[in-house]
C-alpha cells in the first residue's frame, strides 16, 4: 500500500491543520492556553515555505519577547533547516531597530547610531525637564504615546548624541512608513506575509506599524488569546484583538479548544478561574488524553513568605527524589528529557519582584540552582560597556575568543582593581552568548545589549529552576510550576495599605494573571500563599487571593511540608543530612 508523503502539517490536529492551510489573506487564530497556537503558526509557515514552495524572505514572524522570539526560531530551524535563515522572526523592538538601521538617513541618524538605555534616557530627559521627577513624568507621558509638545526637546537631543530610545524603535519607522506611501510599499513588497503571536497584547504603535506594513487585504495571521491580555498597565488595548475581523474586512477566524499542554484538573481549574471576567464567555478549552484521576492542584498555606519560600524549595527537591508525595499524586512526573525531571523543569511564578527575594534565599539553602529574569539592563551591569565597547578593536577570532581578549586587555589595564576586573571577567559571560549571535557587528552587539537583555536574560538550555514574574510567563511551559502570593494584595495587586477597588478592569487584570500563571503548568500546580507577609518592611496579616474561591475545590489539595517531609524516601534525607 502506499505511504503517504510525510507532511510538516502531520503533527496537527483537523482544527489546527485548518488554521495552517487557510488561504492567505487576513487570519484571525483565536484560542486559549496550551491549544497549540504557537505551534500552528510555525507548522504553517514552514508548510507555506517547504510544501508550498513560497520564498521564506517574504516571511515576518513577530513576538513579544526575546525568549519567544528565540524559540519561534528554534522551531522553525527544526521544520525548515537552511531555509528558516531567510525568515524574519523578531520581536515588535528588533523589526522596528532593523527598519531604522535600514532608513537611517531618514531619521537623520548615522549608520551605527546608537540606544539610550534606561538609565541614559532618563539622565537626559531630566536635563531637559529640569529635573529627575519632570524626567520621569517625561518618559511615562513618551512610553505611553501621549506625544506632548515638551518632548520634542527630549527628542532633539536624543538626535544630537546619534541616539534613539525604546519608545524610537517603534515610533519613528510609523512616523517614515506613514508619511512615505512608497517606503510603506516596499516594506510591504518585502514581506507579504506577516504573523503575530500573542495579538491581545499590541498597543497602539503596533497596532499603527503593522497597517502599515499590511495592504488591504494582505496577508496578516494574528494569533492569541483575548483572555491572555495582561499588558494594558503599560498601553496594550486587547481592543484591537477583539476588532480584528472589523479591521481586516474579509478576515477569516479560525477557533481552536483543545488544550495539549496540561492536565485536565489544571486545565478545568483556569477555565474556572477565568470565568468571572472571560472576554470569551463561553469558549471551549478541554484537556486533551484521559485524565480520569488528574494529579489535584496543591494548595498550601504557609505562616509567612519564609515558610512559603521553603515549601517551594523542599517540594522540589522532594519532586527531584522521583517519589509522589501527596495521596492523591497519580503518576509520576516527568521532564521533556529522559523521563525524569530536572531543574529546569521548575518554575516559580511571582506577582512582584519582590517576592522572588525569599525564594531566591530558600532556594540557596537547599542547594537548588535557578536563574531568574533580571529587570536592569545588562548595559546598566557594571563592566558590561567597557567590555562591549572594548569589544569592537578586536577584529580577530570567534565572538567568544573577541570577549575573552577583550576582558583579558581590560583586567591589565585596571589591574590592582580588583572589584572592577571580578566585574568585567562577569560582564564577560554576560556578553559572550549575545557575541556569538551578533557576530562581527559591534553596533549590533550594542544595541542587542541595550535591548535584548532587558526583555530576557533567561537561558532556556541552562538546567536551572526559572523565577519569573507571571508578565514574564507568557507562552511558556514548564512540568512542575508553584505560583506564589495567592494573597489579595497580591492577586490582584495593590500597594501596601491601599483599599480594596470595585472589581473593574484593573482587576480583569489581575485575574487573567492568574489564568495565564495557572495555565503555564503541564504536570503539577502548586497554588501557595502567606497568613503573614512582609511588604515593603511592614508586616502585616493577609487573606486568601479572592481568585482561588472560583476554583472547585475538587480540583484541589491542601498540601504541607510536614506530611511531605515525612514520605521524603530514606536515601535522600540522608544525603540531605
Ligand atoms: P499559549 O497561549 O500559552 O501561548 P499556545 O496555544 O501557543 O499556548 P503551544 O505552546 O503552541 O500553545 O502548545 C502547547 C503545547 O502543546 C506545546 O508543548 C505543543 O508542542 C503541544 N501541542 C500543541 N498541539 C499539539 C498536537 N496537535 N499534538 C501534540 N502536541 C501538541
Ligand atoms: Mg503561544
Amino acid at each position: 500500500a502506499a505511504v503517504p508523503a510525510r507532511s510538516v502539517l502531520d503533527g496537527l490536529d483537523p482544527q489546527q491543520r485548518a488554521a495552517a492551510e487557510a488561504p492567505g489573506g487576513p487570519l484571525l487564530i483565536v484560542a486559549g492556553p496550551g491549544t497549540g497556537k504557537t505551534r500552528t503558526l510555525t507548522r504553517r509557515i514552514a508548510h507555506l515555505v517547504a510544501e508550498r514552495g513560497e520564498s521564506a524572505e517574504g516571511f515576518l514572524a513577530i513576538t513579544f519577547t526575546r525568549r519567544a522570539a528565540d524559540e519561534l526560531s528554534e522551531r522553525l530551524d527544526d521544520l525548515l533547516g537552511e531555509r528558516a535563515r531567510d525568515l524574519t522572526v523578531a520581536t515588535f523592538h528588533r523589526l522596528g531597530l532593523l527598519i531604522l538601521r535600514e532608513q537611517h538617513e531618514r531619521a537623520g541618524l548615522s549608520a551605527d547610531f546608537g540606544i539610550a538605555d534606561t538609565a541614559r534616557r532618563l539622565e537626559i530627559a531630566a536635563g531637559v525637564a529640569g529635573s529627575e521627577k519632570e524626567g520621569r513624568r517625561l518618559l511615562e507621558r513618551r512610553d505611553t504615546g501621549d506625544a506632548a509638545e515638551r518632548d520634542a526637546a527630549y527628542e532633539q537631543r536624543l538626535r544630537e548624541l546619534d541616539m534613539v530610545d525604546f519608545t524610537d524603535l517603534l515610533a519613528l519607522p510609523v512616523r517614515l512608513l506613514g508619511a512615505d506611501a512608497d517606503l510603506a510599499a516596499h516594506y510591504r513588497r518585502r514581506w507579504p506575509r506577516i504573523s503575530v503571536d500573542e495579538y491581545q497584547d499590541v498597543d497602539d504603535r503596533q497596532y499603527t506599524l503593522l497597517r502599515l506594513l499590511t495592504a488591504p487585504g494582505g496577508d496578516l495571521t494574528a494569533i492569541g488569546d483575548p483572555d491572555q491580555a495582561i499588558y494594558g498597565f503599560r498601553g496594550a488595548d486587547v481592543g484591537f484583538f477583539l476588532r480584528f475581523t472589523a479591521d481586516f474586512p474579509g478576515a477569516a477566524t479560525v477557533r481552536l479548544g483543545r488544550n495539549y499542554r496540561s492536565n485536565s484538573a489544571i486545565v478545568d481549574a483556569a477555565v474556572q478561574a477565568i470565568a468571572p471576567a472571560s472576554l470569551l464567555p463561553g469558549r471551549e478549552l478541554r484537556a486533551v488524553g484521559d485524565f480520569s484521576d488528574p494529579p489535584r492542584i496543591g494548595v498550601h498555606t504557609a505562616a509567612d513568605e519564609k515558610a512559603e519560600a521553603s515549601f517551594v524549595a523542599r517540594s522540589i527537591d522532594r519532586l527531584l527524589g522521583g517519589t509522589s508525595w501527596h495521596s492523591l499524586d497519580s503518576g509520576r512526573v516527568t521532564g521533556d528529557g529522559d523521563g525524569g525531571l530536572s531543574f529546569s523543569d521548575f518554575c516559580v511564578l511571582y506577582r512582584t519582584d519582590a517576592q522572588s527575594e525569599a525564594v531566591m534565599r530558600a532556594l540557596d539553602t537547599a542547594g537548588v540552582p535557578y536563574q531568574k529574569r533580571s529587570h536592569d539592563r545588562l548595559l546598566s551591569r557594571p563592566g558590561v560597556r567597557m567590555v562591549a565597547d572594548e569589544l569592537s578593536r578586536h577584529a580577530t577570532g570567534t565572538p567568544v575568543e573577541r570577549v575573552r581578549s577583550a576582558v583579558a586587555l581590560l583586567c591589565e589595564r585596571h589591574s590592582g582593581d580588583d572589584e572592577l576586573c571580578a566585574h568585567l571577567r562577569t560582564a564577560g559571560e554576560l556578553v559572550r552568548p549575545l557575541a556569538a549571535e551578533c557576530g562581527d557587528d559591534p553596533s549590533e552587539l550594542l544595541s542587542a545589549l541595550a535591548m535584548g537583555a532587558e526583555v530576557d536574560a533567561l537561558d532556556p538550555r541552562a538546567d536551572r529552576v526559572a523565577l519569573l514574574t507571571l508578565h514574564a510567563a507568557k507562552g511558556l511551559e514548564f512540568p512542575v510550576v508553584f505560583l506564589v502570593g495567592c494573597d489579595d494584595g497580591l492577586l490582584p495587586f495593590r500597594f501596601p495599605g491601599e483599599g480594596r477597588g470595585p472589581e473593574g478592569s484593573g482587576e480583569a487584570e489581575e485575574r487573567r494573571l492568574f489564568f495565564v500563571g495557572i495555565t503555564r503548568a503541564q504536570q503539577r500546580l502548586y497554588l501557595s500563599r502567606a497568613r503573614r507577609r512582609t511588604r515593603r518592611g511592614t508586616a502585616a496579616d493577609t487573606a486568601p487571593s479572592p481568585f482561588l474561591k472560583a476554583v472547585d475545590t475538587a480540583l484541589t489539595m491542601p498540601v504541607d511540608e510536614e506530611s511531605a517531609v515525612r514520605k521524603r524516601p530514606r536515601d535522600r534525607q540522608m544525603r540531605l543530612l
